[in-house]
């Protein structure tokens, strides 16, 4: 037998993938969802002036992008008041978490999350051999404290939060945030997610801060500008933290369309607005259809809507897979506790009717 000589750490890595696809579940169920609302992309699409900067780049797409960013880094620099010298382009923070796990992590090495949280971290984590360590979630949000002291505890390299959370939706204050930063132990590194941060209310998100070499902020172009398949995220830290990115990324990474759409998209900040109004008005949608079915939504400073169903893990499971049979995708939190919720994104109205019209049969069906 050739068997290709794997390193000993993938020879132990599991083949799991952090989210089975919904294209996967819709070839095993043979048939198409009806309502796509499981995986938080913006149903409500990129800007208009988005599309059109991508239609007019998709005859150039023979030439490289530029792997400096430079258009859209001068541009994020400009928007965020920093210096682009602070800020790192890459394929999503997906992507930029596993450059940032390869930055920080070698077999063993101690970091600190929040047990139920971003599974995507997780498997950048191990797959570098980090020895992962979990601390449960406090009331349906991640535990600032308990993740501070874990972090002490293990002498974490890297600890890592969402702000506001997926997948309960839940968020803390920026001075709960501020407070964390000033409690990192003195060698950690704290991966600030913030890939809701544009739906969350005003003081949600403490002041950029680029001088802090222990703070790394991740944001995307996925959510809020509805562009997930383009694959556009950065991240925001101090200059030298940044620069050590350039000795692990895929320089030629980022695609020439998207990075150009990306560009159009941050500039139209007017449709980003009226994007942020309509996923609140479905928000409230979604809780009153909820309410409407004796499940309880949980407040969300996010795109989606996680709703309490009373019961417990099977039970919500169970829901999971009615509603996907009847054509709606939607998803749950994978944690024993948080799993009595479901999570449910921001739809179109007509997403929402179906739903508002599926929901008491699903219910009905699993009693
Ligand atoms: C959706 C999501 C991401 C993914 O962002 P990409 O830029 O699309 O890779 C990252 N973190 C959290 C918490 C998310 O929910």
């Amino acid at each position: 037998m050739k068997t290709p000589r794997y390193t000993p750490l993938v020879q132990t890595l599991p083949s799991t993938i952090p989210f089975v696809g919904p294209e996967t579940a819709e070839r095993t169920n043979g048939r198409l969802f009806d309502a796509r609302l499981g995986a938080n992309e913006n149903v409500f699409g990129p800007s208009p002036k988005a599309i059109k900067a991508m239609q007019d780049a998709a005859a150039d797409i023979w030439m490289y992008a530029d792997p400096e960013d430079h258009d859209l880094k001068g541009a994020l620099a400009a928007h965020h008041g920093i210096g682009r010298e602070n800020i790192m382009i890459g394929p999503g923070i997906d992507g930029i978490l596993g450059n940032l796990c390869r930055l920080l992590i070698v077999e063993n090495t101690p970091v600190v999350t929040s047990r139920g949280a971003y599974p995507t971290f997780n498997y950048h984590v191990n797959g570098y051999g980090g020895a992962l360590s979990a601390v449960p979630y406090l009331d349906d949000a991640e535990d600032p404290q308990a993740l501070i002291h874990r972090s002490r505890e293990v002498d974490a390299a890297l600890v890592y939060m969402a702000n506001p959370d997926n997948p309960m939706g839940s968020w803390h204050s920026a001075d709960v945030i501020s407070d964390m930063i000033a409690n990192l132990p003195e060698r950690t590194v704290f991966c600030l997610d913030e890939a809701y941060v544009e739906f969350a209310p005003e003081g949600t998100a403490p002041p950029l801060d680029v001088s802090n070499p222990q703070v790394i902020r991740m944001r995307t172009f996925s959510k809020a500008y509805g562009m997930a398949g383009a694959r556009v995220g950065y991240a925001i830290g101090e200059a030298g933290l940044i620069a050590a990115f350039d000795k692990v990324r895929d320089h030629f990474g980022m695609n020439r369309v998207a990075q150009i759409g990306a560009l159009a998209a941050l500039h139209d900040q007017e449709y980003l607005a009226e994007t942020i109004a309509k996923v609140n008005g479905a928000k409230a949608r979604i809780a009153d259809i909820a309410h409407a079915n004796g499940l309880k939504p949980l407040p969300s400073a996010t795109n989606f809507v996680t709703m309490d169903c009373g019961r417990d893990g099977d039970f919500a499971r169970a829901l999971v897979a009615a509603l996907g049979t009847r054509g709606i995708f939607v998803r749950m939190p994978f944690s024993p506790g948080e799993d009595r919720c479901i999570r449910i994104s921001a739809g179109k109205p007509d997403d929402l009717d179906l739903l508002e019209k599926i929901l008491p049969q699903a219910l009905e069906a699993i009693k």
